[in-house]
């Protein structure tokens, strides 16, 4: 399930494996001497990342505009570059406290002879991050911080879909940062292949489901751990006592912010059968109000790639061809047939059934399907039959239908009449689980990750303990078992 298989390679030369390996190994010599790097060392890498954005984000908007075709340079600023920044700077306050080491319980008898326990947060070493296309910034640059808040090298590898912010980044980071510190290596899916094949010793990759299979199969060669932030069906529901219009609007908005290409987007709807021409008539209006028009309208996003626009029109020629209704939300009747920023307007999907695509895979545009309920046990059993989800969102105010939510399904995380802005919580842990993702990063939750956490066991005094419980097998060794 998911997306994958769909690639560009247009413009982004290759790079060699052995060009990477050689750059690798420049970044795992610091710690030939050391894993302990200073906080002031690393809050001098994490505020250079600031400068860098902060001093190039007009450049840094422009390619993205450039490489999306349409893409609002404001819109980059709100999600991408300056949600980078903000997490850099709550990073900034927290790394003393969590580099400090914790304190844990020693082992009885050994806590009364004065030893003592802790777990010593140590960079890994070289951290791989491979970054995917639709916030360029924020899914390279953005676990970067934390990856540095750790105190561990990195060499980011980004989306070949994205090649004019691939490029900037890559000059930009040369200025910023030695190549002792942090290395950008650009190419299309064969350099995304071979990166996956060198000795890092941590690997994150944000991207397809699909694609991550690929990727755990390479890193197995190497034992490198990795963290995945993936995507999937995150589903809506729309329960009891909802404020339909509030609601829509959010959902919506989920779907329509950088074309729904996001990776927490509500992916389908669940709502009572008796709501559901209140739906429509509420994402109508909020289509209206937000996009009177769209396909020349700069404030909305195009589908990055004509290899993703035909997939999606593909999911809704399915759909239709299965016997679903499709509502298109197109306030000024425009034709989309002939265009040049492959745009496709907000379209609903009412009645999907299960043999159709768009209700197997991850959607990942502008498409919203509508599925109908009559019980919200059938809703909660549908939840848990499917591969469990990056978010789950629930619009509404039964305290019951919440719990339920809460309590009897699994997912990466679950929003309570919120779309999105759960990854603007930095105290938050943000991940999937299973299918959509393993590990997380953010808050305390993303510097453990990307730190060893290593045991440390400190004697007071040379113990020979051994010598108690070892050979030769007495009654003296009999006597300390049945002590312990
Ligand atoms: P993708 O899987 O096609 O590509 C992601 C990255 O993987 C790219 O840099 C690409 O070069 C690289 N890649 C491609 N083939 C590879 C291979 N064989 N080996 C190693 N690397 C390879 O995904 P995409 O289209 O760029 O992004 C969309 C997907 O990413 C969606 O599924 C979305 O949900 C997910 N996503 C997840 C998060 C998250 O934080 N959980 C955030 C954004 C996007």
């Amino acid at each position: 399930m998911g997306l994958g298989g769909i690639s560009s390679n247009d413009g982004l030369p290759e790079t060699s494996l052995d060009f990477m390996t050689e750059k690798l190994l420049k970044l795992k010599e610091p710690f030939l001497q050391s894993f302990n790097p200073s906080a002031k060392s690393r809050k001098d890498r994490i505020n250079r990342v600031i400068q860098l954005i902060e001093e190039n984000s007009d450049a840094l908007h422009t390619a993205i505009s450039k490489d999306f075709g349409s893409r609002h340079e404001q819109m980059s600023q709100l999600t991408d570059t300056l949600a980078t920044v903000s997490h850099a700077k709550h990073v900034l306050k927290k790394i003393d406290q969590w580099m400090k080491p914790e304190k844990r319980k020693a082992r009885f008898p050994l806590n009364l002879l004065g030893s003592s326990a802790y777990v010593q947060h140590q960079p890994y070493g070289v951290i791989g991050i491979i970054a995917p296309w639709n916030f360029p910034i924020s899914l390279s640059l953005g676990p970067l911080v934390e990856v540095f808040a750790a105190g561990n090298n990195a060499m980011i590898k980004l989306s070949e879909f994205v090649p004019e912010t691939s490029k900037l980044v890559e000059e930009l980071v040369n200025k910023y940062f030695s190549e002792e510190e942090l290395v950008v290596i650009n190419g299309g899916v064969e350099t995304s292949s071979n990166f996956t094949s060198l000795s890092f010793d941590h690997l994150l990759y944000t991207g397809s489901t699909a694609v991550a299979k690929k990727v755990c199969a390479a890193v197995a060669n190497n034992l490198v751990p990795v963290t995945l932030e993936l995507g999937g069906k995150s589903p809506v529901v729309i329960g009891d006592k909802v404020d339909m219009k509030k609601s829509v609007q959010q959902i919506m908005t989920g779907k329509t912010v950088n074309a729904g290409q996001i990776c927490i987007a509500p992916d389908y709807t669940f709502i009572p059968t008796a709501k559901v021409d209140e739906f429509i008539d509420n994402a109508r209006d909020f289509v209206q109000t937000s996009f009177p028009t769209l396909k020349n309208n700069p404030d909305y996003t195009s589908i990055i790639h004509l290899n993703h626009y035909e997939r999606l029109n593909a999911l809704v020629d399915d759909a239709r061809s299965k016997g679903a209704q499709i509502v298109e939300l197109n306030p000024a009747n425009e034709d989309f047939s002939q265009q040049e920023y492959h745009k496709i307007p907000p379209t609903l999907i009412l009645n999907p059934t299960e043999d159709m695509v768009v209700m197997q895979e991850e959607i990942f545009g502008p498409i919203m399907p509508v599925k109908t309920y009559e019980n919200f046990n059938d809703v909660v059993s549908y939840i848990n039959l499917k591969p469990k989800a990056l978010a789950l969102y629930y619009f509404g105010n039964s305290k019951e239908e919440i719990n339920r939510i809460i309590n009897d399904t699994s997912s990466g995380q679950a929003v309570f009449n919120e779309w999105g802005f759960q990854y603007a919580y930095d105290d938050l842990p943000f991940g999937g689980v299973g299918p959509s993702g393993s590990g997380a990063y953010h808050g305390k939750e993303g510097f453990k990750n990307f730190s060893h956490n290593r045991a440390v066991v400190k004697a007071q005094k040379l113990l020979n303990l051994w010598s108690m419980v070892g050979a030769p097998y007495t009654e003296k060794t009999d006597k300390a078992a049945k002590r312990f």
